[in-house]
Formats: structure tokens, sequence, C-alpha cells
């Protein structure tokens, strides 16, 4: 028997982050004003500590020995999903990208050394880091294109390059740096390394935070001129950054989607309750046939979404191959996200357009997720080449379509 239920350990830590996120991140956020830099950091700082100090709730996806509830995958949805509803909700949690997957990452490839110095006070939360991949001057949907390069000099690289939309760039205490090591790799996807750069750095400038259609967020662009970086700084093994890369995004596209989850069953809940209150030609807006379409629809693909991320989340944590149930969930995630987000802002009205709700927020926030991480077309390019191989292989296409027991 198939069983839906989460395990009630599981389920008493999803009503925990329910009940702190509703009684006492959302008030103190919603009471913060968002425009004074010193009083989000204060904020953020006393939420933190009471995340953690009080209420247990603290790096929830790592193990024990580093400080965290040591969950997994399945158990890791349920918490972000709860979490996402509230913005500012993973970051409390000391659960938000980019740092959530850079402790996966460190913690899976890095030496103990290097695991003392960066992974330790980042599970601490007294750091922060980044990870700087993309490039302006190259397609960052294609790895194998990075122009960054760096070269050995004695106990040292010397890397010069360009970075952009570098997330959580300003304040990172260390950066995780994908270079091009490999003057003529074997195979392409040989061809880079990934280094931890300390922050701050000569060599490493911030030339600005750029500005996005929902304004500026601490995704910067950074000049890397001569940086100097010791050897004992590589992170894998020197022509394995693309590799790293990979292991990192997988989990963390499929850590974005519960975080989206949450997005979109706050939309949700925001455009029912409005159609419940809302007054027009005769009726509430919950009683016309055009808005309940609006409404199936969405609650439909929010179903189907919690579903293939539930699917994607057991099949990391059974350690089965997980490649395509990953692209498909953030496909699918992605664009649910952006038309149930839309759909509640047409319910609201020139309310929903307005910044009164969250709702417009939410959605210029949504608008990244269809390209970031994977567009939507690289994702459709390998879901395609996963289902055609599993036919020509096998006959079928089952194998490609989540291979579930249908
Ligand atoms: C909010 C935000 C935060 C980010 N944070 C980080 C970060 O912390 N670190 C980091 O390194 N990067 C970060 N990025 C960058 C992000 O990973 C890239 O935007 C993403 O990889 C796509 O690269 P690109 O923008 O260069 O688009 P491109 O690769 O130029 O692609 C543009 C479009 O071309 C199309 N396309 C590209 N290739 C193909 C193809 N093969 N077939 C069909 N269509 C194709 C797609 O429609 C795609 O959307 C962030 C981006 C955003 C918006």
């Amino acid at each position: 028997m198939i069983d839906f239920t989460f395990p009630p350990e599981v389920e008493e830590i999803r009503m925990k982050v329910r009940q702190f996120m509703d009684e006492v991140v959302r008030p103190r956020w919603d009471a913060t004003d968002q425009e004074d830099r010193a009083e989000v950091v204060k904020t953020i700082g006393k939420l933190r500590y009471k995340a953690k100090e009080e209420w247990g709730l603290w790096l929830p996806h790592m193990p024990k020995e580093w400080g965290g509830m040591g969950l997994g995958p399945t158990a890791m949805a349920a918490v972000s999903a709860e979490a996402g509803k509230v913005g500012i909700g993973p970051f409390v949690l000391n659960a938000q990208a980019p740092d959530e997957g850079n402790q996966h990452t460190l913690e899976h490839w890095g030496t103990d050394e290097q695991k003392e110095k960066y992974l330790r006070p980042l599970c601490e939360g007294t750091t922060r880091s980044c990870f700087a991949m993309t490039e302006p001057e190259v397609a960052g949907s294609d790895p194998t294109l990075i122009k960054t390069f760096a070269y050995r000099d004695g106990d040292e690289w010397v890397v010069n390059g360009h970075k952009w939309f570098i997330s959580g760039a300003r304040g990172a205490k260390f950066a995780l740096l994908v270079a091009r090591t490999e003057e003529d790799p074997a195979i392409p996807q040989a061809a880079n390394s990934c280094f931890i750069v300390d922050l701050p750095s000569p060599g490493w400038t911030v030339v600005r935070d750029v500005h996005t259609m929902s304004g500026g967020h601490n995704h910067c662009e950074i000049l890397i001129e001569d940086l100097r970086v010791p050897a004992a700084n590589m992170l894998g093994g020197q022509g394995q950054g693309h590799l790293l890369g990979q292991f990192r995004l997988g989990p963390a596209r499929l850590a974005h989607c519960m975080r989206w989850l949450g997005q979109a069953e706050l939309a949700l809940d925001l455009m029912v309750k409005r159609s419940m209150e809302r007054y027009s030609h005769g009726s509430y807006l919950a009683e016309k046939q055009g808005i309940q379409w609006l409404i199936a629809d969405s609650a439909m693909e929010l179903y189907q979404s919690k579903l293939m991320v539930l699917h994607a989340a057991y099949k990391i944590e059974n350690k089965m191959d997980f490649t395509s149930e990953v692209s498909m969930a953030k496909h699918f995630v992605a664009n649910s996200l952006w038309r149930i987000i839309d759909r509640a802002v047409q319910v609201h009205g020139a309310l929903g357009y307005s910044t009164d709700t969250p709702l417009a927020g939410m959605l210029m926030q949504a608008r990244w997720s269809r390209f970031a991480d994977g567009a939507d077309e690289i994702h459709q390019m390998r879901i395609a080449q996963r289902t055609i191989a599993a036919w020509n292989d096998f006959g079928s296409t089952k194998k490609a379509t989540g291979d579930l027991p249908l």
C-alpha cells in the first residue's frame, strides 16, 4: 500500500515550523521597515536566535553533527513548504539559497580542513557564502563556455574573469567560484574546477548589486583580476567543477521547488479568501464560474506540484536516479508558481497590482524561477532526450515518466 502521510515526528516538525512562522516570524517581519537595512539586520538576527535557541528549528537539512536537524529530502519538503510561506522564512532557519546548496557541497566534497574552516561557521550561522558560476558574456545555460580562467602559479591559482548575478555576494565570507583550469580538456565538461575564495580578497571586486525587476537583492556583478587562491582551496578535484556544479544544482533545484510550494499555496489561499469577500454583479466572485475555473486550475497545479516534489525527494532519499524527476519538477513547479500567483493577482484586481498584498512582490520574484538554475528549455531538452533514450533502450517511455509502478 502507498502511504501518503508523513511519519508522526516529521508531521510534528512541520506543524512546529508553521506555528513558528505564523506566531513569530510573520508578525515580526511585517512590522519591520524593510527599507531600513539596520532594522532588517537586527530583526533577522533576533529571529534566527529564536529559531535556533528557543524553537530548535535550525539547519533542518544538515546532519546532527553539523548542528542540524538531520532531515532527509522528503521531510525537507514539508519544512521548506511551510517556511516558504514567509519570504524570509528559510533564511531564519539557515536553510536559504545559496547557503543550503553550499553546505551540502562542502559536506560532500570538502576536505576535513575545508569543512572546519568554512562549513562549521556557515552551519553555526555566523557566516554567509555565495556561489559564483554565471558570467554576463556567455550563456549561463552552458557551463562548458565559462571564460573565467585560473592558472597555477606555485602553491596558488591565479584567477581572472567576470561573474554576475552572484546571490548574497555582498557580505559573504567566502565564495565557491567556478573557473576554467583546463586549456584542452578530454571532454568539454572537464574544463572547470571549483575554488573556495576567502572574502573580501584583493582581486575580487563587487562592481554593483544588479538591479532587477523586483529591485536590488544582493545579486552582484563581480570583477576578478589576478585573484590569488591557495592550491589547498580547490574544492573537489581539478577538472571536476562541472561535476560538482551538477551535484550541487540537482538537489538545490528541488529545494527551490519546496519553497515555491509555500509561495504557491499562499497565493491560492489569498485568491480564495478574496473571492469569498468581493461582491460584484449580484454574487461573490467565488460563486462565478469564470473565477471557479481559475481556482480549480490553481488547485490542480498545486496538487501536481506537491506530488512531483515529493516523488523527486523520495527518489533522492532512496538513492535512486532522480535527474529526470527533478528536471520535471523544476520546470512544472516554476511555471505553476507563475500562473498561480498571476491568477491570484487577477482575482484581486487593482489590489493585486498594488504592493498592499504580498502578491506583486511574489509575482516578480517568481519570474526568475523559469530560467535560473536551469532554464525551462534546457530541462525540456533533457527530459525529451531521456524519454527518447528510454524508448531506444527499453522499447517503452515508462522509465522516463517517473518510473512509477503504473
Ligand atoms: C535571481 C537570480 C539569482 C541568481 N543567482 C545566481 C548565483 O547565485 N550564482 C550564479 O552563478 N548564477 C546565478 N544566477 C544566474 C542563473 O543561474 C542564470 O540566469 C541561468 O543559469 C541562465 O543563464 P543566463 O542568464 O546566462 O541565460 P542564457 O544561458 O543566456 O539563456 C537565456 C535563454 O535562452 C534560452 N536557451 C539557452 N540555452 C538554450 C538551449 N540549449 N535550448 C533552448 N533554449 C535555450 C532559454 O530560454 C534561456 O532562458 C541567478 C539568476 C537570477 C535571476
